[in-house]
């Protein structure tokens, strides 16, 4: 294995659409006949190649905000996350051994970050000031190998970190790719393989979090679903509701 750190500044491609080399910032190239776009959400490599198509999953998860920070130590600290549902989503509370972390992932359809932030501030006393907040965009891509390219991790699903999956998906990709390691340069059997199994996990994924809870109260609900109200009683922040969708009784 041999590290190299320098930012990726161009993809180059043979005819064919393969990736044959990538150059980073220091002029280095890097040729290979396998590649894996981990690079998160901007999915570099998946783009270059044409691989855009995309399962939006916002309509069941309809999040698209985040913003977190460092905030004071919690006395007395539960050994959990506490996650409270607000009006436009969900926010969490992580407690650590010499501080805590509180974040909020937010609907841009029902509140600006600015109303966020306020929340967040109200909500936890003694936060420190949230960076830029994060836009987050629920889907998986249609085909996570296209051509000699195998998406992993948040360039291959991105799921609000409510379902804390995330890591989890990551490790499938990597253990399916192990197991299914293409035996030529092609790599069509094992990649369309690889795309059937990795479709079940991201979909199976994708269910747990819009099953469990959806806190955005006005949201619109997919069609057979009908919201049923619920109540909880929380220390923080108080008074809030949450509804949680079920399906139809009818
Ligand atoms: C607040 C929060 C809480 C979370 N909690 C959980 C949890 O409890 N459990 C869980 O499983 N997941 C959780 N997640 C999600 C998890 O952190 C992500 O899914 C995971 O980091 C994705 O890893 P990745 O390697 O695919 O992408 P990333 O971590 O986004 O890494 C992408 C990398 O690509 C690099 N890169 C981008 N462009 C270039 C370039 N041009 N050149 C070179 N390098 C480049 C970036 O620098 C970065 O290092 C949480 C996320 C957040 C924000």
């Amino acid at each position: 294995v041999r590290r190299a750190t320098a930012p990726l500044t161009e993809v180059l491609r043979l005819p064919t659409g393969e990736v044959e080399s990538l150059r980073l910032a220091n002029g280095e190239l890097i040729a290979g006949e396998l590649f894996l776009d981990c690079s998160g959400s901007d999915s570099l490599l998946m783009r270059q190649i044409g691989a855009v198509e995309r399962d939006d999953w916002s309509a069941w998860l309809p999040c698209d905000r985040m913003i977190s920070a460092r905030a004071p130590l919690i006395a007395d600290f539960p050994p959990f996350t506490r996650t409270v549902a607000t009006d436009a989503g969900w926010a969490w509370r992580l407690p650590l051994a010499r501080a805590s972390v509180a974040g909020y992932v937010y609907s841009s359809a029902f509140t600006t970050d600015e109303a966020a932030l306020r929340y967040l501030q109200s909500a936890v006393p003694g936060v420190e000031a949230p960076g830029r907040a994060v836009s987050l965009s629920a889907g998986r891509r249609r085909r996570f190998w296209e051509k000699n390219c195998v998406a992993l991790g948040a360039s291959a699903m991105q799921l609000e970190p409510l379902a804390g999956a995330d890591l989890h998906f990551a490790q499938l990709g990597l253990g399916t790719l192990i197991e299914l390691f293409p035996l030529d340069v092609t790599g069509a059997i094992e990649g369309a393989e690889y795309n059937r199994v990795m479709t079940d996990h991201a979909d199976a994924l994708a269910i747990s979090p819009s099953r469990t809870i959806a806190p955005v109260a006005r949201a619109p609900v997919p069609s057979g679903r009908r919201r049923a109200p619920c109540r909880h009683r929380s220390a923080w922040p108080t008074g809030w509701t949450c509804s949680r969708p079920t399906r139809a009784s009818t």
